[in-house]
């Protein structure tokens, strides 16, 4: 059967996130395409340019505990279009994962207009929501009719559960 757009554009994003070097969280891809569905951008999470490969010398992380250097999927997509300057302003956001509050904050300066995601990885979602609900972007979930894994919830569900 023919995919359609959304979903073509969503299988991209998750070929992109196998290609992460960072295999201790989950591996997330991203693809950013103009609202006609023509690919602008597409990145995956992973150390800078010319530093070891998390899965070649492990996570490094500071003593809060958090990834040190990690380029997300999401930031990773946008600042490639950047550098390459490729105009996104517009476009829309295909993410396996839900992001985080600060690749949402990325993706509303960046003039994103619409995100899709998958599956929701632990951590606050309500920061993001707050930050797509108050910038006016749509976001949409992706997944659901073919088959997901249990880590895949709607992500209202997701917010209820975690407000109730
Ligand atoms: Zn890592
Ligand atoms: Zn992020």
């Amino acid at each position: 059967m023919r995919p359609t757009i959304d979903d073509y554009l969503m299988k991209i994003a998750e070929m992109a996130a196998a290609r992460s070097t960072c295999t201790r969280r989950a591996m997330v891809g991203a693809v950013i395409a103009s609202p006609e569905g023509r690919i602008l951008s597409v990145g995956y999470n992973g150390v800078p340019y010319g530093i070891p490969h998390c899965d070649d010398i492990g996570c490094r992380r500071g003593d809060d505990g958090k990834h040190l250097w990690l380029v997300h999927a999401e930031e990773n997509a946008i600042v490639g279009a950047a550098a390459e300057g490729i105009k996104i302003k517009g476009a829309w956001l295909y993410c396996t994962h839900l992001p985080c509050s600060h690749c949402a904050s990325l993706a509303v300066q960046a003039g994103i207009t619409k995100v899709f995601y998958k599956k929701v990885i632990g951590g606050p979602v309500g920061p993001t929501q707050y930050v797509f609900s108050k910038a006016h972007i749509e976001l949409i979930w992706l997944g659901g009719n073919d088959g997901q894994e249990s880590s895949t919830e709607s992500y209202q569900d997701l917010v209820d559960a975690r407000s109730s």
